[in-house]
């Protein structure tokens, strides 16, 4: 059984087909100069971080930056064009923590580039909401059947485009 990992947690919210790609193996992420660029300032703006925060394991995934002193999830992302995707992933990983009895924790998304942050917080509301769309994508991902492609101005900058796009008469 698949499980629902923050990052597809994300995808869901965007695209269902690219989520159920994801979690059945198809992968172009490495020929996606979009998400190669997204590393590179994960990896080079936060160089300091690995001393500062530690890595956390959630079982079903990790958190690369937590701030445990604070009971803060630092997240690095390229841009705020996904944003909403980017807060129910970080709400995700809050719901998590919580879970294993860290209650209370927040989240803070960076934006290097931009230089912006977004402050994330777990209502009741978003923990109701949490439970069932992840059991929701937890179906969706574990049926056979890849869901039909959807036609956004985003699928241009998706990893999945040319799986998707190109070819197509
Ligand atoms: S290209 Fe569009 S339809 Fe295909 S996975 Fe990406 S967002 Fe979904």
């Amino acid at each position: 059984m698949k499980k629902v990992t923050p990052s597809l947690f994300s995808m869901y919210q965007i695209c269902k087909r690219e989520a159920w790609l994801h979690a059945n193996g198809i992968n172009m992420e490495q020929t996606s100069e979009t998400v190669a660029e997204g590393k590179l300032i994960s990896e080079t703006t936060y160089k300091q971080r690995a001393a500062k925060y530690t890595e956390l394991d959630l079982g079903v995934a990790k958190i690369d930056f937590y701030d445990a002193k604070n009971k803060v999830v630092h997240e690095v992302k390229k841009s705020n064009k996904m944003e909403h995707a980017h807060i129910w992933q970080t709400k995700y990983y809050l719901y998590l923590l919580k879970k294993m009895g860290i209650d209370a924790a927040t989240g803070l998304i960076e934006y290097p580039k931009l230089r912006t942050t977004e402050r994330v917080e777990l209502t009741n509301e978003d923990e109701a909401y949490i439970e069932k769309a992840v059991a929701a994508a937890e179906t969706l991902i574990n049926q056979k059947t890849c869901p039909e492609r959807i036609e956004k101005k985003f699928c241009k900058s998706c990893s999945y485009f040319e799986f998707c796009w190109v070819g197509d008469g």
